[in-house]
Order: structure tokens, then sequence, then C-alpha cells
């Protein structure tokens, strides 16, 4: 059977899908555009902060490095300036020496915090001793040394300038200034500035073990592009952070520091994701809205069709005889066609209906009538029945006596000697024949024997049990079936019999006539005869009753007795 998808819900879905799938492509693409822009506003900011930042740190380096001439220019020439230490302080610088090449100090300024020596220690002699070299090589140009350790946390720039005297103007400028520029600027949760040194090493950096061992930076992409020289933004990944940064970044040009601005992706991801759930929000009840919509529409279009439904199921029962109901519908807006075909269906249903009615008023009709045939059938067959048992009766009744007739005595002895030989019972046969009848019809009239023959019968049935068959076989001859009976019941019953006869007073016409029987007495014994057929017995009754005649008439005799003797 094929399911039953209802019209109401396939159009229900197939409304809302193409209602909402605008809605869910515009809200995929309001999320998309939303990471895009978020993307590039990002890039824009991250280097313009770069920039401000860079501009920043090269006015400073700007205002150290003419400083430090003005300064140098100054002690060389002996004159004193008021007010130094507070004015190195103030760009954190931490000295400015006149050194021979081997390190003893020859002149110095210091800021407040510096103590005064008199010789470079070896160390730092050392690692001032490339730069020197530069600046021997350009002489009059102060030279930056890259970041260099001169503390438990402290990192310093050296500023190194040769005199043509063979002397070397040295400067320390510590890294507080770039520090303090650094921590103030922060992104969203985890954006930052850091800061490295012209060989990618950090100068400043939110993670503060990086700065106290100078951390080598440059393995990540946009150290490598600063150590170029170069400006820009890029996206990379980064271990320490564990994340996919998105980072602006540009150098310091005097001196070749990179100052970048990374953030996490995955921040710029998370303000994407505000604008994804006020998308999806709204792409929501943009579904909800078209789902409901759409419910009202396929219900406005399949509601009346349903009440057709309904009513067509109604009139399609097992049973036709339930009229087809009208088409309701409570709804208030039907579309035009629904409407006609509403109203079609139900002048229909009226116009079904009334045939219908008239149909099973006709089938009424015709039902009534074959009952009543019926009936009269019934009728004809129960007087036909009796007509035909009273026919059974009379074929096998003898009119005047009304005893069962010879047609019926042969074949109730056919009956019972089978029956005798099924259950190994004995039965005896009567032969009744009247005494010198023929001078009663002689001497009083027909009639009068006739009375006498009805006489004698009833005087037999009345002697005899129910279940014993009485039989009239001849004019004045009658015979009786005695069934299940011992030899000893036979005579006592054929000589109560005779006597009966003898006895009875038969009145015609005012006269007592007297009637005898002579009476001949067979049995059949089931048990030991079986070949003692039908005729034997009736025979042996006969020749019993015939001896009675020659032996005097009025008397019984057996068979069994005078067997041997015939
Ligand atoms: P027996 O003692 O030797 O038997 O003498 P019987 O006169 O009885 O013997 P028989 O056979 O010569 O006579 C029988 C008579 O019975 C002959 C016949 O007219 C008469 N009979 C037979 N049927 C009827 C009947 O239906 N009605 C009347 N009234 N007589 C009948
Ligand atoms: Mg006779
Ligand atoms: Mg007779």
């Amino acid at each position: 059977m094929l399911p039953r998808i209802r019209l109401k819900y396939i159009l229900f879905i197939t409304f809302t899908l193409i209602a909402s799938l605008p809605v869910l492509i515009l809200a995929g693409w309001v999320e998309e555009s939303a990471l895009n822009k978020e993307i590039s506003s990002v890039k824009e900011k991250h280097l313009l902060v770069a920039r401000n930042l860079t501009r920043g740190l090269e006015r400073y380096v700007g205002d150290v490095e003419s400083s430090f001439n003005l300064v140098s220019k100054n002690m060389v020439m002996g004159i004193k300036i008021g007010g130094i230490s507070a004015y190195l302080d103030s760009l954190f610088l931490r000295y400015i020496r006149i050194i021979n090449p081997d390190g003893v100090i020859i002149k110095q300024v210091v800021a407040t915090k510096t103590r005064k020596v008199n010789q470079v220690n070896s160390q730092t002699l050392k690692t001032l001793s490339p730069i020197m070299k530069k600046a021997r090589a350009n002489i009059g140009n102060v030279m930056f040394s890259d970041l260099v350790r001169t503390g438990k946390d402290k990192t310093t720039f050296y500023l190194v300038k040769a005199l043509t005297d063979g002397h070397y103007i040295v400067g320390a400028l510590s890294t507080s200034y770039i520090l303090k520029v650094q921590k103030k600027i922060s992104f969203g949760r985890r954006g930052h500035v850091a800061i490295v040194d012209r060989t990618g090493r950090a100068i400043a950096h939110p993670i503060p073990s990086w700065v106290k061992t100078m951390k080598d930076m440059s393995f990540l992409p946009p150290v490598k592009q600063m150590m170029q020289g170069k400006t820009g933004v890029s996206k990379f990944y980064t271990p320490a952070m564990k994340a996919d940064m998105v980072a602006g970044f540009t150098v310091v040009s005097r001196t070749g520091w990179g100052v970048m601005i990374p953030q996490p992706f995955e921040e710029l991801q998370e303000r994407a994701n505000d604008v994804r759930e006020i998308a999806l929000t709204i792409a929501l009840i943009g579904v909800a809205i078209s789902a409901l919509i759409s419910w009202y529409i396929a219900n406005l279009l399949c509601n009346p069709i349903q009440s057709v439904v309904d009513a067509t199921e109604l009139g399609t029962d097992e049973d036709d005889s339930h009229p087809i109901s009208s088409v309701m519908t409570t709804q208030r807006f039907i579309p035009y066609e629904l409407r006609v075909l509403l109203e079609s269906f139900n002048h229909m249903r009226t116009n079904l209906n009334a045939l219908t009615a008239k149909l099973h008023s006709k089938i009424d009709l015709a039902n009534a009538a074959v009952k009543d045939q019926n009936i009269l059938l019934e009728h004809q067959s129960k007087i036909l029945m009796e007509n035909n048992k009273i026919l059974e009766r009379l074929t096998c009744t003898d009119p005047l006596t009304e005893l069962f007739n010879r047609r019926h005595f042969d074949n109730a002895l056919g009956t019972e000697i089978s029956y005798a030989l099924r259950h190994r019972e004995a039965f005896g046969l009567l032969m009744i024949d009247l005494d010198y009848f023929k001078d009663i019809n002689d001497t009083y009239g027909h009639s009068a024997g006739d009375k006498v023959l009805q006489q004698v019968a009833t005087v037999i049935v009345k002697s005899v049990r129910q279940s014993d068959i009485v039989c009239r076989v001849g004019g004045e001859e009658f015979a009786v079936i005695f069934l299940n009976v011992t030899d000893n019941e036979m005579r006592i019953v054929a000589e109560s019999l005779r006597s009966k006869i003898e006895q009875t007073e038969i009145m015609f016409q005012g006269k007592k006539l007297a009637v005898t029987a002579s009476i001949g007495v067979s049995i059949f014994r089931g048990s030991s005869e079986e070949s003692y057929s039908q005729d034997q017995l009736y025979k042996d009754a006969d020749t019993a009753m015939y001896y009675s005649k020659n032996h005097g008439r009025n008397r019984v005799t057996h068979y069994d007795d005078i067997a041997k003797t015939v």
C-alpha cells in the first residue's frame, strides 16, 4: 500500500523550503562578509597603529641622536651644561662618555642613577669594538648598536661616534621608553605590540621572559619581512600563542627596529560571530515566519479539499446505505476554484443521494415481494409434505380396518428379519384366518362381514403392544409381527388372542354375531437361523394356521409343534 502523505504537508514543507532558502543564503552571505569586513578593517587598523607608533619612535630616535651630538660636541669643547643628568633621564640615556680606544674614560656625563667610573669594562669594550670599527669608518656619524644585554633584566643600545683625534663618544640608551610605549597599546583580549631590533630580537614584548632573554623572533614571517625593511600585513601561526595571528608591521628607518601589531585571528572571528548570531537569529525568525505563512496557505488550500475527501470516504463505506454527507467548512476564506468545487460536490451529492434513496426503495419493494413469495412457497411445501404423508399412509393402510395392508406387511417382515439378524433377537409371526366367514357374508350380507372384520381388527389391536405390527393380509386374514418375544410369551399371547376373538360379541341389526379364528405361529430366531427366509417364515405360519383349520378350527397351532409331522 502506498504511504498516505497528505497534500497539506507536502505543500507546507515545499513552501517553507522555498521561502527559507533565500533567507538562509542571505544569512550565510552576511556572516561571510562580516568576517571579511572585520579582517580588512583590522588589517588597516593594525597597519595604522604600527605606522603611528613607528613615527613616535622615529621622533624619539631623532631626539636622542641630536641630543647625543649636541652634548658630545659641548663635552669635546669643554663646555659644561647645567642639569645634564635630568636631561639624560628624560631621554633615557644612561650616560655619554668620551673614551680612548682602550676604554679609558676621558670625560663623561651621567643620568641621575648612573654611577661614574673611570674605565669601560672589558666585556662592554668587547661588545663595542665592532661598532667602534664601523664608527671609525664613518667618522662624524652616529652608529647604533644591536640590542645588548647589560644587566639581569636590562637591555641597552649603544650609540658610538668616532672623533678625529682617535677618541670615541659612546652613549648608552636604555630600552625603558620603548617598553613604556609597548605597554600602552593593546588590542582586544590578546592583541598587542611587539618591537624587535634589526636582528629580530625582542626589545619589547608582552611575554616578559622574551624581553629578558632578547628572544630571537626572526622565525616569524612578519619579523623576517621587517628585517628586510618591509611594511605590510601578514597572517601567520605563532607557537608561543598557539594561535593564528594577523599582524600589521613597519620599520623605524633610522635604527631598523621593527614594530608589529599582532592579534589572534580567532578574535576577529569572535567579532564576526556576533554578527553571525544576529544573522542566524534573523534567519531563524525568517524561517519561522515563512513556516507560519506556509502552514496558513497549505491549510487554506487543503482544508476544503480535505472536507471533500472526508465526505467521499463516508460515501464509499462498505454499507452503502449511508448517504454522502454534504461538505461543511468553517473556513472563512476559500479560493474561488475550491469554492466552486465544494458547491459542485454538494450539488452532485444531493442528486446522488436522491438516486440512491430511490434505488433503495425499489430494492426494498423487490425484497418484500421475494419474502411474500417465499412464505407462499413454504406454505405450499408444507401442504405438499402433509399430502405426501397422507399418501404414504394410504399406500400402506387397509381402508376398511385401518390396519397396515399386505404391502406394508411384506416390507415390515423384511425389515424385522434384518433387525433381528443384526441384534440377535427373536420375533414371532402370527397368522389369523376367520372361520366360516363366508357364511356370515352369505347369511347377513357383505356389510355384516365388513363390520365383523372391523371389530376383529379392533380386538387384535387392543390385545397387542403398541410396538407390535398388526396387518390385514387377505380378505379375512390377519397377520401380527410380535417384536422381541420368547416362545412362551408367543404361546400365551396367541392363545389370549384366540380367546378374545371368540368372546367378542358383534351386534349387527339387532343380532349377535359370533366369530372364531384359526391361528398359526412361527418364530424367527435371529441368532441361529440366518438362512431362514421371509417366505419360509410366512409359509410356516400359514402351514400352522391350516393345521388349526384342519384340526377343528378355533385353535392355535405352533409350527414348531407340528414341524416334524408335516
Ligand atoms: P374356512 O373356515 O375354511 O376359512 O371357511 P371360509 O368361509 O372362511 O373360507 P373362504 O375362503 O371360502 O371364504 C372367504 C370369504 O370371505 C369369501 C369372500 O366372499 C369373503 N370376503 C373376502 N373379502 C371380503 C370383504 O372384504 N368383505 C366381506 N363381507 N367379505 C369378504
Ligand atoms: Mg381365508
Ligand atoms: Mg376363513
